[in-house]
């Protein structure tokens, strides 16, 4: 008999990190390896059903499709079976020698933060595997793929840097994970409590699990039943189970329709953004089924990939059973699905966002990025999005919010518009000058406080059929202010005039003819004594921000209108001093510009501003 070669590998270096992380610093709910291993056999199983269907040839075709638990007491071994698709060598290899997650540092930490926390986010972050180093000192996986040619393997670890892999001939279809207990975690092979604990975990795992011939769970298609005779705790159980999740879900969608698709879904919004977590881009969590057999897990064709963040299972009996996945994509069918079930999530959204504002909110503050992605990214939805966008405005109180909808119905009887300006907090804004007008005529200004908010704006467009225009623009046509009584003051006290107005503007355009594009008389500043304005009304200040610091080249940067305020003292002295001491006039003209950028939240020289502060603030003091 010639010897069995076995090779030893060492791990990826984030597993290494990872595992000592199980190993060293998880002790509590230990149970929840349990789960995720099983959790693990059930995908296997759901793998190989569907590509049972796709390939003519599987190997062991006549194994039943099952998980098997083989608690041994005396020897403190746990066993569990599959006869799901399995692996080959090399996937033995790719699956659990590394991690498939962008292995970045930044993930390892959080997760290592996140776990601390909560040991029930392992299996959020795809790793739920290593998970079994928790209980036990050494794992052995033995592995046959489905694939007619593979071999079986042995893949063994004890959980330090390294692992061992060596042929194991003679073996059937799918993994068996021998799970060899550390001495605090012998319980693990008493019957009575694995018991317990699969049947906390694992109620609906869609195969059976089965110890000493007994069947633990009852297998069913939660999803398929009468939304009457579930109750709340299937529910939340059913959605732990179907999103890896930890937490309980925000909202839930169960429907069904019958024309023009059979389709039955049930969808979870969770409580927390996982992507919040800092573990980058989730993927998306639902499932499509066809007849209750999986087609395709975490199925990126059933709901836009701006909705990644919702859960649950769609399963349409007109979908062929032995689709592929590349069929998938193409098909008009799923297309179709796809369609329907994310308009019936936007409405069924927009209701709850009528019913229960308050939750509405919470859902909100944690999701609204998602929508905002949406309406940027996908032009199919906008409208049913725009619906559930949420802003600040003048009209709220900080951190309340309204809706476009609301926002129009207290619109003025000439107002045309709806008006935002973008700033990065509440009071930036209030205390800026593009509100002063709106105060003033005492018209609603929405405070878009994200950069993406412009640009979500900007590819929005309208909302019943009323422009959405941004308070920073040149040609900003707000209704006519009320005159009489509150014609300002100060107009007639130290005003210039026309004539004068119009050499100071023309004479400041010539100057400052590097740094903007117009200088204008403004009719809307009150306090302020000058602005900036957009004279492309498809740009914003945050938008050139944003794409600045993206790297994106766009046309003529920079150059805005200045519009002043002759009505304010430094403007109307300015004027004066233009013919007085030109070459101060010049400083200050330069020093007006360079605040009002500023205030627009516009990257500028800084060294410049400083010296010339310092300059007018000497003159200043000599001539006290
Ligand atoms: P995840 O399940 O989130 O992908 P895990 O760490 O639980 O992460 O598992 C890693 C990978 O190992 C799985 O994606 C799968 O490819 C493979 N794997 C684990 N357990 C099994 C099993 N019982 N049968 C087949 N493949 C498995
Ligand atoms: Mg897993």
């Amino acid at each position: 008999m010639t010897p069995v070669k076995t090779e030893t590998k060492e791990f990826q270096a984030e597993v290494k990190k990872l595992l000592d992380i199980v190993i060293h610093s998880l002790y509590t709910e230990k149970d929840i390896f349990v789960r995720e291993l099983i959790s693990n056999a059930a995908d296997a199983l759901e793998k190989f059903r569907h590509q049972s269907l796709l390939e003519e040839e599987v190997f062991d075709s006549h194994v039943p499709l099952e998980i098997k638990i083989d608690p041994d007491k005396d020897k403190h071994i746990l066993t569990i079976t599959d006869t799901g698709i399995g692996m080959t060598r090399e996937e033995l290899e790719s699956n659990l020698g590394t991690i498939a997650h962008s292995g970045s540092k930044t993930f390892l930490t959080e997760l290592a933060e996140a776990a601390k926390k909560d040991v029930n986010l392992i299996g959020q972050f795809g790793v739920g595997f290593y998970s079994a180093f928790m209980a036990a000192k050494k794992v052995r996986v033995q592995s046959r793929s489905y694939r007619k040619d593979a071999e079986g393997y042995e893949w063994s670890s004890e959980g330090t840097g390294n692992y061992t892999l060596k042929p194991a001939p003679g073996i059937h279809r799918g993994t068996k994970i021998i799970l060899e207990l550390k001495d605090d975690s012998h319980n693990y092979s008493e019957k009575e409590s694995i018991k317990q604990i699969i049947k906390q975990y694992s109620t609906f795992v869609p195969f059976p699990i089965i110890m000493d011939g007994e069947t633990l769970n009852t297998i069913q298609a939660i999803w398929t039943r009468n939304k009457n005779d579930i109750k709340e705790e299937e529910y939340t159980e059913f959605y732990k189970y179907v999103g890896n999740a930890f937490d309980e879900p925000s909202y839930k969608l169960h429907f069904s329709t019958d024309a023009p698709l059979a389709i039955n879904a049930l969808l979870f919004i969770p409580k927390e953004n996982m992507e919040k977590f800092g573990f980058g881009r989730i993927s998306s969590g639902v499932n499509l089924y066809c007849q209750k057999v999986l087609i395709e897990q975490h199925s990126e064709n059933i709901l836009p990939e701006w909705l990644r963040f919702v859960k649950g299972v769609v399963d349409s009996e007109d979908l062929p059973l032995n689709i592929s996945r590349q069929a998938l994509q193409d098909s008009a069918l799923v297309a179709k699905v796809k369609k329907i079930i994310t308009k019936r999530l936007l409405k069924f959204l927009e209701e709850e966002a009528k019913s229960n504002p308050e939750m509405y909110l919470e859902f909100w503050n944690n999701f609204g990025i998602y929508l905002k992605e949406g309406i940027t990214s996908d032009f199919n939805y906008k409208d049913e999005i725009a619906k559930l966008l949420r802003f600040e405005s003048s009209k709220t109180k900080a951190g309340k919010v309204v809706s476009l909808a609301e926002y129009v119905e207290r619109m003025k009887e000439d107002q045309k518009n709806i008006y935002y300006i973008n700033g990065p907090n509440r009071e930036a804004i209030e205390s800026g000058p593009y509100i002063e007008a709106f105060k003033k005529q005492d018209i609603e200004i929405l405070y878009t406080l994200e950069p993406i908010d412009d640009f979500v704006m900007n590819h929005l467009g309208l909302f019943d059929e009323k422009k959405l225009v941004s308070a920073e623009r040149a040609d900003l046509d707000l209704p006519e202010a009320k005159k009489g009584e509150d014609e300002s003051a100060t107009e007639t006290e130290k005003s210039l005039g026309d004539d004068e107005s119009k050499k100071l503007t023309e004479w400041m355009k010539d100057i400052l003819k590097d740094r903007v594009k117009d200088v204008t008389v403004s009719k809307r500043l009150v306090d302020s004594p000058a602005m900036v304005v957009n004279p492309d009304a498809y740009m914003t200040s945050t938008m050139e921000r944003v794409l600045q610091a993206s790297g994106q080249d766009f046309h003529e940067s920079g150059k805005k209108n200045l519009e002043l305020n002759v009505n304010h003292p430094l403007i109307f002295q300015l004027s004066t001093l233009k013919d007085k001491d030109t070459d101060f006039a010049l400083e200050v003209a330069n020093q007006i510009l360079d605040n009002a950028l500023i205030q627009a939240g516009l990257v500028v020289d800084p060294r410049k501003i400083v010296e010339r502060s310092y300059k007018i603030m000497e003159r200043a003091i000599i001539e006290k």
